[in-house]
């Protein structure tokens, strides 16, 4: 909040109610599009191109996130913690893993190429254990 408090007036106000409306989501994640469907009950003067732009306003800022979890939209989340999504190519079910068990590959990967691997921007694919044969 305190990195919002510069500025003022209408913009401050979309941005406190998109902040609160992220805050209140907790652990999930959530599309623009359903984040301005939820914030249109209450304000209706906000619109998408606002939430959209509040939201990558907010990245710039380190507040929040956002990952592309397949083809659809991106999500979006607050950056309180490190999110590594799975996703299943076949029914797009979304896991969301522990950042832990990515760490020895990252550092394997940065070790060989000198290349570090950004495994929160896009979900690792791959088929999850109802969809897996065998
Ligand atoms: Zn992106
Ligand atoms: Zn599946």
């Amino acid at each position: 909040m305190d990195r919002l408090r510069h500025g003022g007036g209408r913009s401050t106000v979309s941005r406190r109610v998109i902040l609160e409306a992220l805050m209140h989501i907790g652990d999930a994640h959530i599309t623009a599009e359903q984040l301005t469907d939820r914030i249109h009950q209450q304000h209706p003067d906000i619109n998408e191109s606002t939430v959209y732009r509040t939201l990558e306003r907010f990245e710039e800022l380190g507040i929040t996130c956002h990952a592309h979890l397949g083809h659809g939209p991106a999500v979006w989340y607050l950056t309180d913690r490190q999110r590594r999504y799975l996703s299943c190519s076949r029914c797009g079910d979304v896991i969301d893993a522990d950042p832990a068990l990515f760490e020895s590959l990252v550092a394997a990967v940065e070790d060989r190429y000198g290349f570090t691997v950004d495994f929160g921007h896009f979900a690792v694919t791959g088929m999850c254990s109802n969809c897996a044969p065998g």
